[in-house]
């Protein structure tokens, strides 16, 4: 057969009349298909091909496989006319598959999630002018007439709206000429979804250590080529009016620029801010997006017309093709870690993807996670500090209330010392900030009868009560029950307990407390989405709220001038459940918090409820020593051959029988990868030992720095056979514990 393409790229190069097609789907890996002489194709190339009875749109991933007989090859049925997939983000697609084995087809899918995108936006009707020539003769010139057709003359072709507005006539004037054959139609290309950030727009002026942080980042982005600096400075240094100088220097440069933030984090104060300093808004990609929103950023970032991309982990996934610098904001967050679907670290990935575009990344945070800190102590990062808050705003003093001896009054939370500062607080007119990481009215509810704990029928874990809507649910799984009257075991009436507080409570207690206080609860439960959150942080910052209670949805990035006092009702809550990180996320989320007390002119304080004020959390927190904590962390990891100083990937087994699930986790047990440097920890049940009604099991692979667990995985799983009513996670570098 003849080649059938005269374009000769590397990956199609020499593939006769085969193409592998990857589609998105999680299937094993590319499809073979024929390709028709007419049609030139490159690797990154959108197509149409058939699968099954139905046509799916893949990309054009290189050479043919050649696994199918020509006889039963089917052909591409077209080329989708649009933006191609960059090259290097195939090869980041392939990369992130390799490495947290997922079939390359499901990444495939987070780098096309816009359906509709590939398609042209439809073009916009306006009017010009019609030519000399075809004006007709003698038609009636009136003085409303004459205005549309002076602004036509004078500018370009507009739609019917437009022109009728700017010639202050009716668009009845604009279709009578139109009738009359004066103006005709002609097809506009559709206007830019996102304006250009004029990189040159004024920042406030840097101090010192900004503006050398600043020209140090310039520096990374003007030499080009991967580099890797934290940025790192306590909170309200400034950091991000240093990594905007970086952005700037981007811009310049012509190159396209990913901001990644918690999506938590991605709010109206950041988006703000962005616009003083640049102008316009940026690009803007997250779960709340509408489809069509969707289709018109991926569009805009394909072509190249959105220049500055804010968004979520998923936006890792867009097909920049002038991608010139990565900003990971609050880059120790846990919520970079995906956890279904395929599961990623984005900070890592981002990582990668900069890695493989030759481009700088910049990894920022008040609280780098350890993994960050261990790089740049190897000098695989470089990093930068900014050591004081910006403009003298000193940082607030933190205290531990030992709640052994500050106890309580019966039934209620807050200790004499913090209800005392509560008080100050408010009647120095100042406003205050109440930290509790649990949403609801109480952890747990339990019969005083029989002792019975209400417990999810689906999920090894208690039922939470949620006192405003009179109901008990399960935070893992979604179920809810209304609040029964007697206990479901010994059917005693009256006799159910809340035991423990969640936020519902703790504003309970304040409204006792203080009545004239004016307080706001914030959680995912109040707060319906990011419209309703921002309307709340605006309350706040217009202090019509004097104390806001809320769980860490009020942690992040909020810059509350008036507010000098943060209460931690439960600092000891994260600590618990062992889970590798614990500590390290208790520091990095309770610093945060604090960071919110006295961000402006008055001195902030923050007061940390504990049972264990000697805890080395604690210790750190108090003493303001992050350096020595983390220095612990390290020894602590190190011995124990633990992240970032050894390697995890977890196995988690899933399956409504638990017969089923545990006869797989055996004969995974037998075939376990062994050797030196090696160690598999498991089957054991999960913590959360059923979910959703599925059983669950764990096994721990720990491997040492230099040993890849991949390859391990890929054999060990080659050799057991898994049947259909047993699902496999596999999970590299876990997080989550459960
Ligand atoms: P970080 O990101 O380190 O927490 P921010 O960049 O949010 O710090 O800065 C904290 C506050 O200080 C913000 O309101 C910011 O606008 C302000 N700020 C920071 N640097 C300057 C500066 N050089 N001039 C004026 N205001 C600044
Ligand atoms: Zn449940």
């Amino acid at each position: 057969m003849p080649v059938p393409h005269a374009s000769s790229t590397d990956a199609a190069a020499g593939a006769a009349s085969r193409l592998a097609v990857l589609l998105p789907l999680p299937l094993a890996g590319a499809y073979d298909y024929r390709v028709d002489a007419s049609l030139e194709l490159e690797r990154g190339d959108f197509v149409v091909v058939p699968l099954g009875k139905r046509e799916v749109v893949g990309v054009v991933w290189g050479e043919g496989r050649g696994d199918v007989g020509d006889a039963k090859l089917r052909a591409v049925a077209a080329r989708v006319e649009a933006p191609p997939l960059p090259p290097v983000l195939c090869q980041f697609v392939d990369w992130v598959a390799q490495y947290t084995l997922s079939p390359p087809g499901a990444v495939l899918g987070m780098a096309m999630r816009a359906p509709g995108a590939l398609e042209p936006p439809r073009p916009l009707a306006a009017w010009a002018l019609a030519p000399p020539a075809a004006l007709p003769a003698g038609m009636r010139i009136t003085p409303e007439r004459q205005r549309v057709l002076a602004v036509l003359a004078d500018g370009p072709p507009r739609p019917t709206a437009e022109l009728a507005r700017e010639a202050g006539v009716g668009m009845g004037v604009v279709k009578s000429l139109a009738q009359a054959g004066a103006i005709v139609t002609v097809q506009l290309p559709p206007p830019a979804a996102f304006e250009i950030p004029d990189a040159d727009g004024a920042g406030p002026p840097l101090s010192e250590a900004q503006a050398a942080a600043a020209a140090a980042l310039a520096g990374k982005v003007a030499a080009g080529g991967f580099a890797v600096t934290a940025l790192d400075g306590v909170t309200g240094a400034g950091k991000t009016e240093v990594y905007f100088e970086a952005v700037a220097a981007a811009l310049r440069r012509g190159r396209q620029v990913l901001v990644l933030l918690p999506e938590i984090a991605l709010g109206a104060q950041w988006l703000d801010r962005f616009t003083a300093r640049f102008g316009v808004r940026p690009a803007q990609w997250h779960s709340d997006l509408t489809a069509a929103e969707r289709r018109v950023a991926w569009r805009a970032v394909a072509t190249g017309s959105a220049r500055v991309v804010v968004g979520a982990r998923s936006a890792l996934f867009l097909p920049f093709p002038e991608l010139g610098l990565i900003v990971v904001d609050e880059e120790h967050d846990a919520a970079y870690k995906q956890e279904d679907g395929v599961i990623y670290q984005a900070r890592d990935m981002a990582v990668v993807r900069a890695r493989l575009t030759g481009i700088p990344i910049v990894l920022v945070s008040a609280t780098p996670s350890l993994e960050t800190v261990q790089n740049v102590a190897a000098r695989r990062y470089e990093a930068l500090h900014l050591p004081d808050r910006h403009g003298g705003a000193l940082l607030p003093v933190i205290g531990a209330v030992d709640l052994r001896t500050d106890k309580p009054p019966r039934q209620s939370w807050l200790s004499p010392t913090l209800r005392q500062a509560l008080s100050e607080t408010l009647a120095a007119g100042e406003q205050a900030m109440l930290f509790l990481n649990r949403r609801g009215y109480a952890p747990l509810t339990l019969c005083r009868a029989c002792g019975h704990r209400l417990q999810c029928p689906r999920c090894t874990t208690w039922l939470v009560e949620h006192r405003l809507v009179g109901r008990l649910q399960c935070h893992h799984c979604g179920f809810q029950v209304p609040l029964p009257a007697a206990c479901p075991s010994c059917k005693t009436e009256g006799m159910l307990a809340a035991c423990g507080p969640g936020v519902e409570r703790v504003a309970e207690e304040v409204a006792a407390l203080l009545p004239a206080a004016r307080t706001a609860v914030m959680t995912s439960d109040t707060i319906a989405g990011p419209l309703a959150a921002e309307a709340l942080i605006r309350r706040v910052q217009g202090h019509e709220v004097d104390l806001l209670i809320g769980t860490q949805m009020i942690a992040k990035g909020h810059h509350f001038p008036m507010l000098t006092l943060v209460g931690v009702v439960d600092a000891d809550l994260g600590l618990h459940g062992g889970d590798l990180r614990a500590a390290e996320r208790t520091y990095q989320l309770l610093h945060q918090v604090a960071g919110r007390a006295g961000r402006a002119e008055r001195p902030g304080r923050v007061l940390l409820q504990t049972y264990d004020p000697a805890h080395p959390v604690m210790q750190a927190l108090v003493a303001g020593d992050r350096d020595r904590f983390l220095a612990r962390e390290a020894d602590d990891r190190r011995a124990a051959g633990m992240p970032p100083f050894g390697r995890l990937a977890a196995l988690i087994l899933a399956g409504p029988d638990a017969e089923a699930v545990d006869g797989v986790a055996r004969a995974l047990a037998r075939a376990a990868p062994q050797g030196e440097g090696i160690q598999v920890l498991g089957p054991a049940p999960a913590p959360l030992a059923i979910l959703r009604g599925r059983h669950r099991r764990r096994f721990l692979l720990k491997c040492r720095r230099d040993i890849a667990p991949q390859p391990l995985l890929r054999d060990w799983l080659g050799r057991v056979k898994i049947p259909g009513a047993v699902r496999l996670y596999v999970d590299i570098d876990p997080y989550s514990f459960l």
